[in-house]
């Protein structure tokens, strides 16, 4: 089976696992981790924040991320398909007291005429007011679409002068970084809060971090032990990542080449294909998941009427050539 349901399901190399092996370790929560601490810093250094924090998941980043700048009973504004919104199962709202209104973008862009008709000041007793504006870099559940550096800087811009923060959910900022050649410093510029995730296509097993001001992390630091998110000797999954930002961050280029092979062989422009995320609208979405399946290769149903296929690290050119012939008799 050629599994292309999600770019969460690669396994760690024999390399990575040598590398968390060989880990030095100590308590995390007791600040004596120092694979963890050297993650932070460094994660922190490339995108430019004052400091960072090892999550367990991405999920935990960005609840951590907007609660440090969405107080219980404001609002964050998002585009309609934002992992947030859909894919975090109402943890905001649950968690955090936070509401959200969205904008919609075919390819999940910042729309910023549609966000400064939304945008609600601080009216006192009246209307939910605006605390921050997200933007997700890639935009996953819109293809992978890439957000350009000008439009987040605009928009940074903008909330700033209105008095809101901008959030980034960078799950996938490593395959923007790829793609446009972006330095990461100039996206983190564009964030007071940010998340970023290492099990995504940069392959390790476990483990995201939310980047943000030294206070906004101290603080997020006791609610993600309020969550039960303090982690221990939580180095040999730093490690990973580590070993992930130093051997799989070029090759992300791989997987976007792959990403266009499989999307024209499923009836999509692959010059609409921005990284390694391909969205194929599909009335038969359901039928084709199945169909796949029995030609030998795995696809998530996103929707009632559409299909993701991702590439990563466990794809080789030889399995996306196989998968793409696969798919083209399907499609
Ligand atoms: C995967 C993902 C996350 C985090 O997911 P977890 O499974 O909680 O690690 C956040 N945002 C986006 C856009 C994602 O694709």
């Amino acid at each position: 089976m050629i599994d292309l349901r999600s770019d969460t399901l690669t396994r760690p190399t024999a390399a990575m696992r040598r590398a968390m092996a060989d880990a030095e370790v100590g308590d995390d929560v007791y600040g004596e981790d120092p694979t963890v601490q050297a993650l932070e810093e460094r994660v922190a250094g490339l995108f430019g924040h004052e400091a960072a924090l090892f999550t367990p998941t991405g999920s935990m980043a960005n609840v951590l991320a907007v609660r440090s700048v969405v107080a219980p009973g404001q609002e964050v504004l998002c585009e309609s398909r934002a992992h947030i919104a859909r894919a975090e199962l109402g943890a905001h709202g649950a968690y955090s007291g936070v509401t959200m209104r969205t904008w919609i973008d075919p390819r999940g862009q910042v729309d910023l005429p549609v966000i400064q008709s939304l945008f609600a000041p601080d009216m006192g007793p009246f209307f939910v007011a605006t605390a921050a504006i997200s933007v997700e870099n890639t935009h996953n559940f819109a293809g992978g679409a890439v957000l350009p550096v000008d439009d987040l800087r605009d928009l940074h811009e903008y909330a700033a002068g209105a008095g809101a923060a901008v959030h980034m959910d960078g799950a996938r900022i490593w395959n923007a970084h790829v793609a446009t050649g972006v330095p990461l410093a100039e996206y983190g510029a564009c964030a007071d809060v940010m998340a970023v995730c290492l099990s995504k296509g940069l392959g390790a097993p476990v483990g995201s971090l939310m980047l943000g001001t030294a206070d906004a992390i101290a603080e997020a630091r006791i609610w993600r032990k309020r969550m039960g998110g303090g982690m221990r000797q939580v180095g040999i999954l730093a490690a990973a990542g580590l070993h992930a930002l130093d051997h799989h961050v070029e090759r992300l280029a791989d997987d976007h080449a792959h990403a266009r092979l499989i999307a024209e062989a499923c009836g999509v422009d692959p010059a609409s294909v921005d990284t390694n995320i391909v969205v194929v609208p599909r009335s038969d979405a359901g039928d084709f998941v199945a169909g796949a399946r029995e030609a030998g290769v795995l696809v998530a149903l996103v929707g009632p009427t559409a299909v993701r296929l991702v590439t990563h690290l466990d794809v080789s050119r030889e399995d996306s050539e196989r998968a793409a012939a696969a798919l083209a008799r399907l499609a």
